[in-house]
């Protein structure tokens, strides 16, 4: 009989798979697999920018050299701009979000003539200059035709979803390993600031699009790299924010090469296609990556 347990896996068409994305496929499937549940492929291709139609045809067939099967139809997030503009509007219109006009540069510049910035999980928190613009002031830039982004007002939003509902504040979610976390209101300003959630060329972002996702998918357990343990936190206040449900987390490690660093497209770590051209077998590859190859298709 099948079970409710419904794992993905959401690659991003940047390149070709390598041995660390096998693992992290195989991983989600053997969960669903164990658990007698479902398993989704999600093409996360919203920065059309750097994403390829034919990496993502590689991803596919890369996937099912390995053995792998997945739902139909494969949900490629560059459709779905309009839904996700839809959940934006949602937040705009309880105001938390606003438009920033700071190009990178600026941000940078802002920074150093603080002397200082707190570092965040992303790389320097964003000062906040934007968030102090007035309504007028946002009105004529955008009107004189001037790209913004859209930030999540963090104070806000973590303001929004709290303290007066002891029911659900102060956010929790449940990491397999690390066990329970707390996503709170200090870790979500300090360590995230006012996250961009609509970049200027994309109407979108990958927090954004990836929790409104799986939540759509009815994802109940995310399988995911540890490098994404931080954005957890994140993704729990968009949970909250809109309501939606909250899935199970398992963080697993990164595959890392000889010398100890993370296996990466374009520096350490050869493509599953040509890993294949070479005659490596899918058991091969699963052995390779740590995982018992007998639990694998043929
Ligand atoms: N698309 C993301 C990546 O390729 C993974 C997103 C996730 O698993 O949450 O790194």
């Amino acid at each position: 009989m099948q079970s409710d347990i419904v794992t993905r896996c959401a690659p991003s068409p940047t390149g070709y798979l390598h041995l660390g994305h096998a693992y992290a496929a195989g991983i989600g499937w053997l969960r669903a697999r164990q658990a007698a549940g479902r398993f989704l492929l999600r093409i996360e291709d919203i920065d059309t920018t750097r994403c390829r139609p034919d990496f993502t045809r590689a991803i596919f067939d890369d996937l099912h050299w390995l053995g792998l099967s997945w739902e139909e139809p494969v949900r490629l997030q560059s459709e779905h701009f309009a839904e996700y503009a839809v959940a934006l509007d949602s937040l705009q219109r309880r105001g938390l979000l606003y438009p920033c006009f700071c190009t990178r540069k600026q941000i940078q510049a802002e920074i150093a003539a603080a002397g200082h910035a707190p570092h965040g999980f992303e790389g320097a928190v964003y000062p906040g200059n934007c968030r102090h613009l007035s309504a007028d002031k946002r009105a004529q830039r955008i009107a004189a035709g001037e790209a913004y982004a859209l930030r999540l007002d963090m104070a806000a939003a973590c303001q929004h979803v709290g303290p007066s509902n002891s029911k659900t504040w102060p956010l929790h979610w449940q990491d397999e390993d690390a066990g329970q976390q707390a996503a709170t209101p200090e870790l979500l300003v300090q360590g995230f600031g006012d996250v961009v959630l609509a970049r200027k060329e994309i109407p979108a972002s990958y927090h954004l699009c990836v929790t409104h996702d799986d939540a759509l998918q009815g994802i109940t357990l995310v399988t995911r790299g540890s490098d994404l343990f931080a954005a957890t936190h994140l993704h729990r206040l968009l949970q909250a924010l809109f309501g939606w449900p909250v899935p199970a987390y398992a963080h697993h490690p990164l595959l890392v090469d000889d010398t100890g660093e993370r296996l990466a497209k374009r520096k350490n770590a050869p493509a599953l296609r040509d890993l294949r051209a070479a005659g490596v077998t899918p058991a091969a590859v699963w052995q390779q990556a740590g995982l018992d190859p007998a639990a694998f298709p043929k």
